[in-house]
């Protein structure tokens, strides 16, 4: 199985835990054919690619703790929240912002 899938350049023969002769040739002659994966001129094996770093996950909540005193925007539903509310600085996306970024909230009033 393993020499099967190594042949035809469908796996990667890893070398760290195997020292097999034959897994040896026959990636050596699969890259040569530049067959399945060696077709590509520059193949990550899969030992690098998991050490890869991973990119920021895309929803990620964006939060930077207020001080008294500033204004507090939700940045996912753009209301403006004042150090008064019950909101303020504690909804799951935001950021300090200015008095007049944002819509007001209906119960502080921004
Ligand atoms: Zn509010």
């Amino acid at each position: 199985m393993n020499l099967a899938l190594v042949t035809r350049g469908f796996a990667w023969h890893y070398k760290q835990y195997s020292d097999d002769e034959d897994l040896s040739e026959a990636e050596l002659a699969a890259r040569r054919a530049r067959r399945g994966l060696w077709a590509d001129p520059n193949p990550i094996p899969p030992w690098d690619w998991r050490k890869q770093p991973r990119p920021l996950e895309r929803d990620e909540p964006e939060f930077v703790a207020p001080v008294d005193g500033q204004h507090w925007l939700n940045t996912t539903t753009g209301v403006r929240h004042n150090d008064t509310c019950a909101n303020w600085g504690k909804t799951k996306r935001g950021r300090a912002c200015g008095p007049d970024e944002g819509r007001a909230c209906g119960i502080c009033g921004g």
